[in-house]
């Protein structure tokens, strides 16, 4: 006896969305259950919706970046109650007892069957894969739905909880602060919010974009300079000076033009999926003992507090509202890299 709800998704890869019914499992004793407010367009789903990674497995409803308000919760409920707002990013589930889940490192779950994510993994609840944000409501276990301060404003805070947490983590880990040169590469929805969170950390923050109008905006974000990548002078000007990287770009580039940035020690964080493989030349890495490494979004407790950490400096996204009959067109302007920086849902427009 699940619940029906109206979804947006797609039958095939490559294909428009369309509005089309789901099902959500009925509530357990640890979960949460919440209407969906607002829900963010990453790129990662309009890569899943393409298939551009061979992982995708239709029908497919994306999204996962959204908030929303609690309409139910599960007897052994504690920290939620019918009213609250409530978020969910990437993942809903892991093992919860192997090194990773341990570590507060669900994103790296080592179990059986590894993290379950938001959408497009196999549901342990329900014969489908899971279904994601682009919806009406969730069904999500208390343990892995998120708390939404409520000062930061709702539609503009969704995408935090990918974009977010996604370049707050290595930013963390690679130690951004006073002191520390940043550079971010790709100015999208990533690329955007790492301005502002590095810039809350204290670090100089440089910006390196292929947009001409985006070194305008890029100061107006927070960055201190703002780099065209394709003026091979004004990235020289760089050369050996950045101490980490951000690279958000979801297409193939030049990734040495990048590596050659960093200081001694440096480190380029990739954390952009193009979904061909990028060559890195040996001199480009051995002159300074640099590094080339990755992160993938954060752990449950490292969301928790990055929300925390924006609430705190009044970090959101800058956002375009769309309502459910835009999303194809949203997705069309996503590919050709037409959005000022991220694109939300307001998910009660599906009606
Ligand atoms: P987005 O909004 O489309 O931003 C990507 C940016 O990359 C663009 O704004 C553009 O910046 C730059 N770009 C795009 N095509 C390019 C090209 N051909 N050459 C050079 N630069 C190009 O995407 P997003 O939502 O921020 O996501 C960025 C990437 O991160 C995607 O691949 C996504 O799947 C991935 N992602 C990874 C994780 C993770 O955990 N690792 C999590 C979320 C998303 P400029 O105009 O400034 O050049
Ligand atoms: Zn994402």
């Amino acid at each position: 006896m699940a619940t029906h709800i109206k979804a947006v998704g797609t039958t095939q890869a490559k294909k428009p969305l369309e509005v089309m019914d789901i099902a959500r499992r009925d509530l357990q004793p640890d979960d949460v259950q919440f209407q969906i407010l607002y829900c963010g367009i990453c790129h990662s789903d309009l890569h899943q919706v393409n298939d551009d990674f061979g992982l995708g497995h239709f029908p497919m409803v994306p999204g996962h970046e959204f908030v929303g308000r609690v309409t139910a919760v599960g007897s052994e409920v504690t920290s939620f109650k019918v009213g609250d707002l409530a978020a969910v990013g990437c993942i809903v589930d892991s093992c919860g007892h192997c090194h990773a889940c341990r570590h507060d490192l669900e994103q790296f779950c080592e179990g059986e069957g590894g993290t379950t994510l938001s959408f497009n993994s196999p549901d342990k609840y329900m014969d489908s894969m899971t279904y994601g944000g682009f919806s009406q409501s969730y069904v999500c276990k208390e343990k892995y739905t998120l708390h939404m301060p409520d000062s930061l404003d709702l539609a503009s805070a969704a995408p935090l909880l990918c974009a977010g947490i996604t370049v707050y983590s290595p930013l963390k880990h690679w130690g951004a602060g006073a002191g520390k040169t940043v550079g971010i590469v790709g100015i999208g929805g990533l690329g955007h919010v790492a301005i502002k969170i590095a810039k809350a950390m204290g670090a100089h923050v440089v910006v390196f974009t292929t947009s001409a109008t985006k070194v305008v905006d890029a100061k107006r974000l927070g960055a201190h300079e703002a780099v065209l990548s394709t003026n091979p002078e004004q990235m020289k000007a760089f050369a050996s000076k950045v101490d980490i990287i951000i690279d958000t770009v979801s297409a193939g580039h030049e990734i040495n033009a990048y590596l050659n940035l960093l200081a001694i020690d440096g480190s380029l964080v990739l954390v952009g999926l193009p979904s061909e493989p990028l060559e890195v030349g040996a001199f480009n890495v051995v002159q300074g003992r640099r590094s080339f490494s990755g992160s993938n979004i954060g752990g449950i407790a490292e969301t928790q507090e990055m929300l925390n950490f924006c609430a705190e400096h009044d970090i959101v996204a800058d956002i375009e509202l769309i309502s459910a009959d835009q999303i194809n067109e949203a997705f069309e302007r996503l590919e050709n890299n037409d959005v000022c920086y991220r694109f939300v849902i307001d998910m009660s427009t599906l009606g």
